[in-house]
């Protein structure tokens, strides 16, 4: 194609699915300056979008509690009592059906690491902590966020604190830990 052929095309595809130029101009640009064999599979442009939804299945009383209570809540085994948190339905231990208990919300830090790159979702709060808490009350850890300004204030022994957001959405993310003075 000639470039003002090219152009069009690259216009096209941009309007209608709203793909980057760039990201068109570098899949294509050899495709549309003939240098792929006539005969050589031929690739398009396209956009899938999927809107779905999932479920948490027997753990959404866990997220439904920290969206709606503001609590978090542990499951308890009735059999050797281990409570976790996360929770698990059953007890891997037991394979006993597991109870619902609140905890208060309040951990000691028993592993952490600084965290100075991370994916999208967190990229405004860099640096921040990544730590395993163990929240009272629980006999397991729990991989969570600790929100501090001075990073250097987290090490394992560290006591927290479960602080939620104002907006929640029902996911792991309505809260973070914070170091209790
Ligand atoms: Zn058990």
């Amino acid at each position: 194609m000639k470039e003002e052929e090219r152009q069009r095309w690259y216009e096209y595809n941009h309007q209608k699915y709203g793909i980057p130029l760039e990201y068109l101009k570098r899949e294509f640009e050899s495709e549309l300056s003939g240098t792929v064999p006539i005969d050589a599979p031929l690739e398009i442009p396209d956009k899938m979008e999927i809107i779905y939804k999932y479920s948490y299945g027997q753990q959404s009383r866990f997220f439904r509690e920290l969206r709606e209570n503001k609590k978090i809540y542990g499951a308890k085994c009735p059999k050797c009592g281990k409570v976790y948190c996360p929770p698990r339905s059953h007890c891997p231990l037991c394979y006993k059906e597991t109870e619902w208990v609140p905890l208060k919300g309040t951990g000691v830090i028993r592993a952490c690491t600084v965290q100075y790159y991370t994916t999208s979702e967190f990229i405004k709060k860099l640096p921040f902590i990544c730590a395993y808490v163990q929240l009272d009350g629980s006999d397991f850890l729990m991989m969570a966020n600790i929100e501090v300004d001075d990073t250097s204030k987290i090490k394992v022994g560290t006591k927290v604190e479960a602080v939620f957001r104002d907006t929640r959405r029902g996911s792991i993310t309505d809260f973070y830990f914070r170091p209790i003075d």
